[in-house]
């Protein structure tokens, strides 16, 4: 009961890329950056162990941007053609580069990594995929037509990576859509169906991660704009409770998110965000615990997951560090007051 997990991403360290940044530069390159990656995975799923993180992730070292670190890998897209785009709804604007032509992958993109993660621990172990919308926010459509279309290719190839990292060992596959809370409708219209395609056939568990993204200027200021209340969920937690995905990892702590939306999520696992990752204040395990606490009015404790709000990849090492150990600890106590 109780069963703690992160949402994904862990800062790398200083000697594999420039610390505290989200779009970091590769200290290293060649087999010595291959290594390097190996050696942080290795640091962090330790680190996870450590902090009482019973379903614990690589940490996404091998990986400069969780939606490109997929992207590299695939066929049909022109890195030399960036088109200006407004993305997560005109949050940001930047040069992304374009979609010409049928996508495929290259070749199994994380398989290696996932074998490796897998031999670290006897942990359950959950890997990472973006999802099949919120790439197609993050990228330009010169072929396909509409984003429907193009998602519905990119969750075919999604669900082919899925399947392999199934089959190396993998306990979960979560698909982050932080873009589902820029597109509240259409993430109820289509893009909980895409998440199905590429989640389609597995047996292992698969997850979708929502939140309102890293604490980064945009962000806050975007929140800042939503009001007292946050319901965006409200509009697609319905679509998902009612879809064959298990698992929704959602932001909670410090955040304006309602909590009784979660009572939205009644056939599912719900992954709640006790850890703020916009601050670098650590939580309490008494914080923490509240926070659970108050969860529990809405999601029963065989159903709950105690988890961060979002990846912690921005922030520094000493810090997530203190935040795993705060959210082991405070899952630790809410498990004991439970007894
Ligand atoms: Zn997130």
């Amino acid at each position: 009961m109780l069963e703690t997990t992160v949402a994904g991403s862990l800062p790398k360290p200083s000697w594999l890329a420039e610390p505290e940044k989200l779009w970091p530069e590769w200290r290293l390159s060649g087999g010595e950056l291959e290594q390097a990656k190996r050696d942080a995975t290795l640091i962090w799923v330790k680190e996870q162990e450590l902090a009482g993180i019973d379903i614990v992730s690589g940490g996404e070292q091998y990986r400069i941007h969780f939606v490109h670190g997929f992207l590299e890998h695939v066929n049909g897209i022109d890195w030399q053609k960036k088109t200006k785009m407004g993305i997560r709804d005109n949050r940001y604007v930047v040069d992304v580069p374009t979609v010409t032509s049928v996508i495929s992958r290259k070749g199994k993109i994380h398989s290696d990594e996932a074998r490796y993660t897998r031999g670290l621990t006897t942990n359950g172990l959950k890997f990472t995929l973006p999802g099949p919308m919120t790439i197609c926010d993050t990228i330009a459509d010169a072929h396909y037509g509409s984003r429907p279309d193009m998602a519905m290719a990119f969750a075919e190839i999604l669900n082919e990576e899925a399947r392999e990292l199934e089959a190396e060992g993998v306990d979960a596959i979560q698909f982050d859509e932080p873009a589902f809370n820029a597109f509240p409708r259409e993430a109820a219209e289509w893009g909980v169906a895409m998440l199905e395609r590429a989640a389609a056939g597995l047996k292992c568990k698969s997850a979708v991660h929502i939140c309102y993204g890293y604490g980064i200027k945009a962000n806050i200021e975007w929140k800042q704009s939503l009001g007292s209340e946050w319901r965006q969920y409200e509009d697609f937690f319905p679509a998902i409770n009612a879809s064959t995905i298990g698992q929704v990892s959602l932001e909670c702590a410090n955040s304006n998110v309602p909590y009784h939306l979660m009572g939205l999520l009644r056939n599912k696992d719900v992954l709640v965000g006790a850890i703020d990752v916009a601050t670098d204040r650590i939580e309490t395990p008494e914080e923490v615990a509240a926070t659970l606490q108050k969860a529990m009015e809405f999601v029963d404790p065989e159903r709950m997951f105690p988890c961060t709000n979002c990846g912690m990849a921005p922030l520094s090492r000493a810090v997530a560090v203190g935040k795993l150990r705060a959210l082991g600890a405070g899952a630790a106590l809410m498990r004991r007051k439970l007894r």
